[in-house]
């Protein structure tokens, strides 16, 4: 029976997972190596080693009604998108709503996760810690990786032939914090995800000329869509989705490449992802665009060779005096304090988990990775979902005949709406739409044509929150103020 749980991690996951625990009547413990909750949110001026590190203007790209946790809506006089300090202040006040930081230990790494020599019976794991140099080893029943995933750079330098040679300088963007020592240079910025954008935007403002190298392209989406409303309460629907999932799929995918399309031809701004109709995370953006159109930011394709100050394109064209290079390439998974990583990570770094969570091939299921998948939807909402399913299955509660090959997600990304109703069906907290039509109809139509708010997954069912329904019927009036 599980009882007693570790969490790694203080993080937005991390904090969801100690509640859930803490719900179910489970004893959880939650390691922190920082001194503080909020991991990635969690603004210092100096990286620290197995950390996220953001820049100083990073802002929500999910707005405040679609990325709260489920039973604690963001204070009304909030904005819909966040700079991360307010988003950090929310997570403290989260944390101390629901009495979480008893329950976590600070400055605390841990150090191996291993599992006990009877774990085939047991489940058991052995987590060893360190704090102020000392080392502590403690045995529980189940272990939640709330770790994140987006600490660890992914430099992949090999690609880029002649980096030795560059005498300028280079850095992953792990290293960017603010502008101002860029002033006056040429900047090149590798990679057309949401840090290399808003770092080229950024830049963009100081810099003598700022270049933007793609490899692929990406879907540039506004924080602000129609008629000015944020663009997940409008995008992220159940009537979006079930349209999506029955059309055919040459005609969602014709709807889908013409709202991506609507405020700008991503064609006339060398912005078009090379396979037009793949869901990949697009990338979020209000300023990219018109950056581009007055010429501040300059796209480029994939760098073919860096010389001693110059960058040669694939398409030919060269660069000259390049004073500096920021690498926007993204984040590898790694789980340093995992004895075996391969119980996480499997054949090529890639990472299979069954509904996204819990990793194939163990003897049972008593560890589980949360924050990982990926899709439009925000993570909070998704992480908490996570931790509640997970909790369940470690109760023995759920997992049911389906713990059988086929089953796992593979590649990570997935629809937000399918994901979330899944985990909730499993643990009976996805409102029956039927049966909401019959009985009050003013919310399910809000459930059904308005925006998937993290509420509805505390209408019904365990851990049912009674101020859900009032939350749904008045998030526009919140989103408004
Ligand atoms: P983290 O926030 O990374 O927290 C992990 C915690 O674990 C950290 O505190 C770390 O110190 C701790 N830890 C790690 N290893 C150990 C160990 N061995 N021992 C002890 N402690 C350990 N998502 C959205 O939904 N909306 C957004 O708008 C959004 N914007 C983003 C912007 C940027 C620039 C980036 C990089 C990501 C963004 N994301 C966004 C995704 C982001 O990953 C999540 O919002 C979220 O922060 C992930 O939370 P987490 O708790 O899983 O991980």
């Amino acid at each position: 029976m599980v009882q007693r749980v570790a969490v790694v991690g203080a993080g937005v996951s991390g904090l969801a997972a100690t509640k859930c625990c803490l719900e179910e009547g489970l004893e959880p413990t939650c390691f922190e190596q920082s001194e503080n909750v909020g991991g990635l949110w969690y603004y210092t001026d100096q990286a620290e080693e197995g950390r996220a590190s953001i820049y100083r203007t990073v802002f929500t790209n999910s707005c405040k009604e679609m990325m709260c946790y489920s039973d604690f809506p963001f204070p009304d006089d909030h904005p819909n998108y966040m700079h991360n300090a307010r988003l950090q202040h929310y997570i403290c006040k989260y944390a101390e709503h629901f009495d979480l930081l008893r329950h976590i230990r600070f400055k605390t790494l841990v150090t191996k996760v291993k599992k006990r020599p009877d774990f085939s019976v047991t489940g058991q794991w052995e987590v060893v810690t360190r704090r102020d140099g000392k080392e502590e080893t403690a045995v529980f029943d189940a272990v939640m990786v709330c770790s994140g995933h987006h600490v660890y750079p992914n430099l992949p330098l090999a690609q880029f032939p002649g980096i030795q040679k560059f005498k300028g300088c280079y850095f992953h963007s792990r290293e960017y914090k603010e502008p101002e020592k860029f002033r006056g240079k040429k900047v090149l910025v590798i990679g057309l995800g949401n840090s290399g954008c808003d770092i080229a935007v950024e830049l963009s403002t100081v810099a003598s000329q700022v270049y933007l190298s793609s490899r692929s392209g990406s879907w540039v989406m506004s924080r602000v869509w129609d008629n000015g409303y944020p663009w997940d309460m409008l995008v992220i629907t159940r009537f979006r989705t079930w349209l999506g999932n029955i059309l055919p799929r040459a005609i969602s995918d014709w709807l889908y490449v013409r709202g991506m399309n609507r405020f700008f031809k991503h064609e006339n701004f060398g912005l078009m992802p090379l396979d037009r109709t793949s869901r990949k995370e697009p990338v979020f953006n209000d300023d990219l665009p018109s950056r581009i159109a007055c010429g501040v930011v300059v796209m480029k394709p994939n760098v073919k060779e860096f010389r001693e100050t110059s960058v040669l394109f694939q398409d030919g064209t060269v660069q000259d005096d390049v004073d500096v290079v920021v690498f926007a390439t993204g984040y590898s998974y790694s789980y340093p304090f995992m004895e075996d990583d391969s119980i996480i990570k499997c054949r090529d770094n890639q990472v299979t988990l069954y509904k996204g969570i819990l990793p194939p091939r163990l003897e049972k299921p008593t560890i589980a990775v949360i924050g990982l998948v990926q899709s439009l939807g925000p993570i909070i909402p998704t992480a908490d979902l996570q931790c509640r399913w997970a909790v369940k299955v470690f109760q023995g509660r759920w997992l049911g005949k389906c713990w059988v090959k086929g089953y796992f997600l593979t590649t990570l990304q997935t629809d937000y709406i399918s994901y979330m109703d899944e985990l909730a069906s499993a643990i009976g907290v996805k409102p029956n739409m039927l049966k909401l039509l019959l009985t009050d109809p003013q919310l399910a139509l809000k459930v059904i044509f308005g925006p998937c708010s993290p509420y509805q997954f505390r209408l019904v069912g365990p851990g049912k929150w009674s101020g859900a329904r009032k939350a749904i019927l008045t998030q526009w009036d919140r989103t408004l103020q």
